[in-house]
């Protein structure tokens, strides 16, 4: 067989095999799944027409054809609410997408033309795309399952800093007058689980991140079930293991550790075996601005709310998850999100700032031989670079309107390559508001760089 004919031979059954690849786009609250998902649907809906997908080679060099909505194949799994993201975008004012709750998805076929020419190879090929967007909160359970309930307990106490401590206030009050060995009361419990999760909602408002069990932030169909009715139990110094598990199983020790098992074999364990593990690729989106926005505590508590989220993705040989679920994602993308929340000379800053951020997982997955790739980017771009004449310099400056319909021009600062030190929390130099997205016109949505992480997440399945 001629050789020409032997590798076009290979490239078809490769590519057949290829036809479809899952990808997973994830972020704590607020990270800006929503916006990413909506937007990478519609500029691949406009791709091959309107869409600016320059970094994207596929679009780039004119092979791209477009993409379409088909069903998709997990009848389970909600399906993500692109039309009504859509519609609120190109609402008079444009308003900006409701976040989903849980888990969804959304099937695309892609056609486009394959890069390279032979005999055998089809003029149009097809891609299909599964695109699924969760909760990075999901993602934070996973340490939980390395304890049993008396760790996780002394884990959680040790784990709340002070301001958190005040939001857990009620809770705590609650707690004082609970012992381990009290008969379990439903209806008390229900109560106390509901301060918990109060306090972690509170918390969560306050702009932290690092809070535990993920579903009680986000519990969708969950909302009300006995498995979320369960909490750190206090006061547990004068017990040993083996006092606590002679106690009955009426007791609140027992009934407590009973659901924390529960939510572990029913609600953790399964996310990542019937989800997680079957993912190709997935981007992690992070606010950073957000954090920087927020303060050093804030700040603090997403560096570590990140470093415990990102351990799902070191699957080297020896971490709890490798034992667990043998995953197969072949490739990742992290992003700094809202990157139109400064203006343009920022951007590389802001990804170094989101490697720095990101340091130690970086390391665990570069070891782990798992490709990663950094960005800074706008989904949905709501502002627009300017340069203004401020106080006798040319500056730098970003245009846009207040969610609220007042026009804003800022300066917002400079992003710090490295991760904050006392002196810059101390001069304070980062400020921005939200932005409403810009009024809709004709075509795709305006973005920043979503096509170079398209690029790196599909770009090699359309050669
Ligand atoms: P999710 O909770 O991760 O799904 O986050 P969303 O996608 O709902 O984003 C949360 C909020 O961040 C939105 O309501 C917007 O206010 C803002 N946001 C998200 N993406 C962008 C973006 O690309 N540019 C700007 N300026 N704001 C964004």
């Amino acid at each position: 067989m001629p050789q020409d004919l032997t590798r076009d031979l290979i490239d078809l059954i490769e590519r057949g095999r290829d036809r479809q690849l899952r990808l997973a786009v994830t972020g704590l609250s607020r990270a800006g799944k929503t916006a990413f998902l909506t937007s990478l649907v519609d500029q691949l809906r406009h791709a091959g027409l309107e869409a600016r997908l320059d970094l994207l080679g596929a679009s780039r060099e004119g092979r791209l054809l477009g993409a379409q909505r088909v069903a998709q194949q997990d009848l389970g799994v909600p399906r993500f609410p692109f039309d009504q993201a859509r519609a609120a975008l190109a609402e008079s004012p444009p308003s900006w997408p409701k976040p989903t709750k849980g888990i969804s998805e959304l099937r695309l076929k892609i056609r486009y033309r394959p890069g390279s020419q032979g005999w055998l190879r089809p003029d149009t090929a097809e891609l299909t795309l599964d695109l699924f967007d969760y909760p990075g909160e999901w993602l934070l359970d996973l340490p939980l399952l390395e304890h049993d309930f008396l760790s996780w307990s002394r884990a959680q106490i040790d784990d709340v800093g002070l301001s958190r401590r005040d939001m857990l206030a009620d809770w705590r009050a609650e707690m004082a007058t609970l012992a381990p060995d009290d008969d379990a009361d439903e209806a008390r419990l229900a109560a106390i689980s509901e301060h918990y999760a109060k306090g972690l909602r509170a918390a969560r408002e306050a702009g932290f991140s690092n809070l535990q069990p993920g579903r009680f932030l986000l519990p969708g169909e969950l909302d009300g079930a006995p498995v979320l009715q369960f909490f750190p139990l206090t006061g547990l110094n004068d017990w040993t293991p083996e006092t606590l598990s002679a106690l009955p199983d009426t007791s609140v020790y027992a009934t407590l550790a009973k659901r924390f098992g529960y939510y572990q074999s029913h609600i953790v364990r399964p996310f990542y075996r019937q989800h997680f593990r079957r993912f190709d690729r997935q981007i992690v989106l992070v606010d950073v601005l957000g954090a920087l926005n927020a303060g050093p505590e804030r700040f603090e508590d997403l560096s570590q709310a990140l470093t415990r989220l990102m351990q799902s993705f070191n699957y080297g040989s020896r971490s709890l998850f490798s034992r667990l679920f043998t995953p197969r994602i072949d490739r990742l993308a992290i992003a700094a999100t809202k990157a139109d929340h400064v203006t343009p000379e920022q951007h590389t800053r802001l990804v170094s700032l989101l490697e720095a951020l990101l340091a130690e997982p970086l390391k665990n997955l570069k070891y782990a031989n798992i490709p990663v790739k950094a960005f800074s980017l706008a989904a949905i771009r709501a502002t627009e670079a300017r340069e203004v004449n401020h106080q006798g310099r040319t500056t730098p400056a970003l245009k846009g309107t207040s969610l609220t319909g007042e026009p804003l021009l800022s300066f917002p600062g400079e992003v710090p390559t490295h991760l904050p030190d006392a002196s810059f929390w101390a001069r304070q130099g980062f400020d921005f508001g939200a932005y409403r997205p810009l009024p809709a016109t004709p075509g795709a949505l305006p973005h920043i760089r979503m096509d170079a992480a398209l690029d790196w997440l599909i770009g090699d399945k359309l050669r």
